[in-house]
């Protein structure tokens, strides 16, 4: 039965269908490997307007041969982010820091080499802590939860901080409860998540069966208020996709929060009512093509959108560089993932499946070895999306 993941209402208002879905990280080694689907819907709170999937898949099944440390993903702005946590926490060398989901630990390392001493963590998955405990010596193999805090009798924290984890997660008040009861008084909290508010408006369909809820600013700010934090920075950022960060502070109360909610909803609806439209003109689009393209990146983001769109017959393959995906099968568009080969590419159409901060780099790639003009990106937020897209988003403005 659905239950909201921010404030427990028993409703919601809609509903979009994305099909059985597979667990699209879990890769085939031939095109007969069974695999299990999973219903996969997106719906928003009746009452509270988070948009958030409909019956999160059982993170055991999910969670089972996990191979994603976090390091291995372009963390540029880290460095950025400690400058910014130093001066707008005013923190010193001793202030205690703590890190929900600090995953292999490569943050907390950063802390440690700036001369933090006071750094701790907590992280779930087996392999990812194993790697962090190598760097940090205070981390912790398990659930943050108050149960996990009363156990570690864990007080007076100055500062806590969780990058791009509460998307992952039901239980959020849980979790920001127990952070609350963490902290001092006028304690810290920096919390990083992916933004969705982009992806409403401009018709962006990236669910991903790991992330359980998909923040908007207003959603965000809505669970810290209830939660007894005040915001007193946030700024969005270029990492993922879009994602916003936000620098708030322990709070004695609750922070009574109103927005426009039936504006929300229209915005939504509007957006999970696109999805057909989006569906029809992306499959005209392909079909439109003399011959078939090629994706190039085969992530958890493209692959979905080959899936939800069910547009696999229309891409001739997957092309990625990480040769732990090369010659292995993608789940139900069962598109073959190959290596780079530029012959094979040579005057084809492109279509770019990496995170815009990588774009400029394959462009230059593809234009210099292959001679291909026609690159476009199915990932958000590229300027060089396909133009019926384009096209789409700009209607939209108009009508607002
Ligand atoms: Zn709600």
């Amino acid at each position: 039965m659905f239950k909201c993941s921010i404030c427990n209402h028993k409703n919601y208002k809609y509903k979009l269908k994305l099909g059985k879905q597979p667990i699209v990280h879990h890769l085939l080694n031939n095109k007969n490997e069974n695999y299990q689907l999973y219903d996969f819907n997106v719906v928003t709170c009746a009452k509270c307007a988070h948009i958030q999937i409909e019956n999160p898949f059982d993170p055991k099944i999910l969670y089972q041969n996990y191979f994603f440390f976090s390091s291995s993903k372009n963390n540029q702005h880290i460095s950025l982010l400690i400058k910014q946590m130093t001066s707008l926490f005013n923190l010193n060398k001793d202030s205690k820091i703590f890190e929900i989901g600090c995953n292999d630990g490569h943050m907390l390392a950063d802390l440690k080499k700036n001369g933090f001493k006071n750094i701790s963590g907590i992280e779930p998955t087996k392999d990812a802590y194993s790697l962090a405990k190598k760097k940090v010596k205070n981390v912790y193999n398990d659930f943050f939860n108050q149960k996990f805090l009363n156990k570690k009798k864990l007080r007076n924290y100055d500062l806590i901080y969780s990058r791009q984890v509460l998307e992952h997660l039901y239980d959020l008040n849980e979790v920001l409860e127990a952070a609350h009861s963490m902290l001092k008084n006028n304690g810290k909290l920096m919390i990083e998540v992916p933004l969705h508010d982009m992806y409403i408006e401009n018709y962006d369909y990236t669910f991903w069966e790991e992330h359980i809820n998909y923040f908007t600013k207003k959603s965000l700010f809505n669970l810290l208020f209830r939660n007894k934090f005040r915001i007193f920075h946030h700024e969005t950022i270029l990492f993922s996709g879009k994602s916003i960060v936000i620098f708030a502070e322990k709070y004695k109360k609750k922070i009574k929060y109103s927005f426009n909610l039936s504006n929300e909803h229209k915005k939504i609806k509007n957006y999970f009512d696109g999805f057909s439209i989006f569906k029809k003109s992306i499959q005209k689009y392909l079909k439109s093509m003399k011959k078939k393209p090629f994706i190039y990146g085969c992530g958890c983001r493209s692959s979905n959108f080959v899936n939800f769109l069910g547009i696999g017959k229309l891409i001739e393959c997957f092309v990625d560089d990480n040769k732990t995906k090369q010659n292995k099968i993608n789940p139900l568009n069962h598109l073959e993932i190959r290596k780079f080969n530029i012959n094979k590419l040579k005057n084809r159409v492109v279509l770019l499946g990496v995170c815009t901060e990588f774009e400029s780099i394959l462009i230059k790639k593809l234009k210099t070895y292959c001679k291909i003009d026609n690159i476009f990106s199915i990932l958000q937020p590229s300027r060089i999306l396909p133009t019926f897209w384009k096209n789409m988003i700009d209607k939209k403005l108009k009508k607002y």
